[in-house]
């Protein structure tokens, strides 16, 4: 299989805007911001989506939220807010198959999404 554009972020064959790295997780600007704030948190380990993590891989789900929430703080965010989205799939809007969390914030958002 070719590597996903996410893929190779990590391997840093492809530039990207990183605010944050652990051992787990990177996280990087988005290219196309749906928002003032709007960072993705990736998984270094490749899963395709939420939808097929296996259970023992499941500390992934872990990592990347509590990365989240210290990328949140980096960004002071947590008194105006965020909102964490995943879209797994056809109908969740996913266009790129390698797990990610997108961080949104810096004005309000609307409720529901499109
Ligand atoms: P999704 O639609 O949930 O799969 O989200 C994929 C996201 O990746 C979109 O918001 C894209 O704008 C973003 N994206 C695609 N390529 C890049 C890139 N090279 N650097 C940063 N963000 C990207």
């Amino acid at each position: 299989m070719p590597k996903t554009i996410f893929e190779r972020i990590v391997d840093r064959e492809t530039d990207a805007d990183i605010l944050y790295e652990d051992e787990y997780v990177l996280a990087f600007r988005d290219i196309a911001p749906q928002a003032p704030v709007h960072i993705l948190l990736i998984p270094k380990q490749h899963h395709a989506r939420h939808a097929t993590v296996p259970p023992e891989n499941h500390s992934v789900f872990s990592h990347l939220l509590a990365a989240a929430q210290k990328v949140a703080r980096q960004l002071k965010l947590e008194q105006s807010g965020y909102r964490l989205v995943i879209n797994n799939g056809p109908d969740g809007g996913e266009t790129v198959p390698h797990l990610h969390l997108h961080l949104l914030g810096g004005r309000h958002l609307a409720w529901p999404p499109g």
